[in-house]
């Protein structure tokens, strides 16, 4: 099965009960954003510019919970910002099972080696040796580090940490291959810390699935290689989804980067050029979600928006309409799905009924309608039921002959100037940061790493540094 049967049981118990109670809007995803700070500043991001004047707020643990049981949605996806940052993560996760969810936790990768030490620490004992020789053997632990594991403490031992699950998967952000992921996250190495990870992951037993963005210069050959090679690290499933020109995101494009908005993100037509052979690819990899969303993606027919479905919470309450557009936060689930006026956004039969939903494609918006059957045609059901259920298919062998590893692309890149900016703290110069970034060479990706979040406000990024410096990436 593309997806395990007990998440899927669970899924279609949700959807079937709903449908004999009649409810006319219900969540299927939660989007549950408990902080939007990130060590990372990518190219293409709105939620670390859209909200960057809260970014040194956080949701409290039982709001969280509180807003999982609320919009009681089977599956809750734990984004950001960088999630693993979040102080509360573990207790997050274990509450969320608590209540019987399917978690993803969608992170860019970077801390995940340290999340998963901290679990081996807790759990050491001798039967963890031959686990721990593998991921030493193949330098994803160093010996110093197996060694803390060792000889953890009663602290260490008692810590709560993220444990593998059938319920729980990592969501690795990836959107390309070495090049082109680093250049898109504005930092070199990333890709690489990514690959670790997931390798590591599927070591000690986790699930591991990708999300990928993709840009117009993103290319379609790429993108088969990068499925070809996350398959053969034997990743559970991959979510793709069109990037969406939303104001934030635009805005940033234009005032850090200098560069026109229409170069970077997708019309729908680009979409389905980008897209035609979604597919076959989900024939050849476990590309989840649905064959009719597959099938809108490849332009052969067309969706209506159903945002209501994978709501989203933050530190400002219930953000309407969807994941990308704001026009308000509402204080619960219920009132949200009560007052927005769903009928004035989407696209219907090609027409955008909000100018701004035009060029949307995305998968917060119209995976759950080939889900929920909105645009019902005959046979729909049949095709997402043979599509789950039959066989996954197998990693492929094709994936060890990729060039994953296709060069760093920032040279100069932004990891170079975090590590300048925090020296600097004690040196008393000037932070890399606070000089705004106009100081860098106008080279596209390496220009932007000077911007940081563009809001403007340097305290907020150097806040993330001094994170960043407490509890660094694994070397
Ligand atoms: S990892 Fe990148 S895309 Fe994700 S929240 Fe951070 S900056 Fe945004
Ligand atoms: S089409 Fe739906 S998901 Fe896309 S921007 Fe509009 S409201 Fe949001």
């Amino acid at each position: 099965m593309r997806f395990p049967l007990a998440l899927t049981l669970r899924i279609t118990r949700h959807i079937v009960k709903h449908k004999i109670l009649r409810t006319p809007k219900f969540a299927m995803v939660l989007q549950l954003e408990p902080l939007h700070t990130c060590n990372l500043t990518c190219t293409g991001c709105g939620r670390i510019r859209e909200y960057s004047t809260s970014l040194k707020d956080m949701v409290p643990l039982e709001q969280c919970l509180g807003a999982a049981s609320e919009c009681d949605a089977p599956m809750v996806s734990i984004c950001g910002g960088e999630p693993l940052i979040y102080p509360k993560i573990e207790e997050l996760v274990v509450g969320l099972r608590e209540q019987g969810r399917i978690i993803y936790i969608c992170t860019n990768g970077v801390f995940m080696r340290k999340k998963m030490r901290e679990y081996l620490a807790s759990i050491y004992s001798p039967a963890v040796e031959p686990q721990l020789a593998r991921l030493v053997s193949e330098e994803l632990v160093t010996e110093k580090e197996a060694e803390q594991i060792r000889k953890a403490d009663a602290a260490a031992r008692a810590r709560v940490t993220i444990k593998p699950s059938k319920w729980l998967y990592w969501n690795v952000h990836v959107d390309g291959l070495e090049y082109t992921h680093d250049l898109i996250v504005e930092r070199e190495g990333v890709f690489k810390e990514c690959v670790a990870a997931i390798k590591m992951a599927k070591i000690l037993g986790y699930q591991v699935a990708t999300n990928t963005t993709v840009y117009k210069e993103t290319d379609v050959q790429e993108l088969e290689d990068m499925f070809k090679y996350l398959s053969w690290l034997d990743v559970d499933g991959h979510t793709i989804s069109p990037g969406y020109d939303y104001d934030a995101a635009k805005k940033d494009m234009v005032k850090r980067l200098a560069r026109d908005p229409k170069e970077f993100f997708l019309t729908r037509d680009l979409t389905r050029q980008k897209f035609k052979d979604i597919e076959r690819w989900g024939q050849m990899f476990t590309i989840f979600g649905t064959p009719v969303y597959q099938e809108f993606l490849a332009g052969k027919r067309e969706l209506t928006c159903t945002a209501w479905a994978i709501p989203t919470y933050n530190v400002k309450g219930w953000k309407a309409p969807c994941y990308l557009m704001t026009d308000g936060h509402y204080p619960t689930y219920a009132e949200m799905l009560g007052k927005v006026v769903w009928e004035q956004y989407g696209v219907v039969d090609g027409v955008a009924r909000d100018p701004r939903c035009e060029n949307c494609m995305v998968h917060c918006g119209y995976d759950p309608s080939g889900a929920l059957g909105t645009n019902y045609q005959s046979g729909d059901n049949w095709k997402n039921f043979r599509y789950n259920f039959s066989a996954r298919p197998a990693p492929s062998p094709e994936g060890a002959q990729v060039k994953a590893f296709n060069g760093v692309s920032i040279g100069k890149g932004h990891l170079a100037e975090a590590k300048a900016a925090v020296k600097s703290e004690f040196s008393g110069a000037k932070s890399a940061f606070a000089r705004g970034g106009n100081d860098l060479p106008s080279d596209g990706a390496s220009a932007a790493s000077g911007g940081g979040c563009g809001s403007g406000d340097t305290s907020q990024r150097d806040e993330v540094l001094a994170k960043i410096r407490r509890d660094p990436p694994a070397a």
